[in-house]
């Protein structure tokens, strides 16, 4: 009884904290800036339902892994397996949306990147397809540019699809190995060449671990994929066929 009494008034407490906090810092929706209530977190409830959500978690063929598996199948002689692919939702230039991702990886909004990578790895859990996943690995940063960022905003997001799925996360097998260009203002043969060998494994990791069933590659964004498939060419390149590869990202740039 006095238990549930102190847990009350905590409750209490943190709520008027919240509230004052509020106050002094008013907190607005990402996508269309109105105000949010107290137990509104990033979005509001309007903008949380527009969400545009791709729901290609629930379609093993869908345009983004049709547009990922393209590209692995002009370096790959031999038949491998058709790559998973899934985003939460859509990004499109004139869409209010695309400030989630912006926010993130430019602004530090790391509770966003949290709260959104939650909202990710609920849809994979719920996928049939992705329920073997057993290692999660970001797109990793060079660590000149983490450095300078502070974080690595796929490392935040596949932290909580990692924990969702009960898989690890994995971030010393992959490694950037050198500086690339932003890849924003490129041509998409520029964007290929931009991280071309970009990415390497850890070889002395690999010998060291137990080889997983199924990779879960994570990045923000998926617009010509050559970022992802740069980091599965050299994962390819060490892990066997019979090792799975999917790739999942907060949005992607396409349409349905
Ligand atoms: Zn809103």
């Amino acid at each position: 009884m006095r238990e549930i009494c102190v847990r009350e008034f905590k409750d209490i407490v943190q709520r008027g904290m919240k509230a004052a906090l509020d106050l002094l810092i008013p907190r607005t929706c990402l996508v269309c800036g109105c105000r949010l209530e107290i137990e509104q977190k990033h979005l509001c409830p309007d903008c949380l339902d527009d969400l545009p959500r791709t729901y290609y978690w629930l379609r093993r063929f869908n345009p983004m892994a049709d547009r990922f598996n393209a590209l692995i199948q002009e370096d790959v002689k031999k038949h491998t397996d058709y790559t998973y692919a899934s985003a939460l939702f859509f990004y499109r230039a004139e869409s209010e949306y695309r400030r989630i991702p912006y926010q993130i990886k430019y602004h530090g909004d790391i509770p966003a990147g949290r709260f959104f990578g939650r909202q990710l790895g609920h849809t994979i859990a719920a996928t049939e397809h992705f329920a073997d996943v057993d290692a999660v690995i970001p797109v990793p940063l060079h660590w000149a540019r983490k450095w300078s960022r502070g974080y690595n905003q796929a490392e935040i997001i596949a932290s909580e699809v990692a924990s969702i799925l009960g898989a690890e996360l994995r971030i010393d097998i992959l490694q950037r190995c050198r500086r690339t260009r932003t890849q924003t203002q490129l041509s998409i043969e520029g964007k290929a060449a931009n991280v071309h060998g970009a990415f390497r494994v850890r070889t002395c990791v690999i010998d060291s671990i137990k080889v997983p069933k199924h990779l879960l590659l994570i990045d923000d964004v998926f617009t010509t994929g050559s970022t992802l498939h740069a980091c599965y060419q050299a994962l390819r390149s060490v892990f066997p066929p019979e090792v799975r590869i999917s790739v999942a990202t907060l949005a992607f740039v396409g349409e349905e």
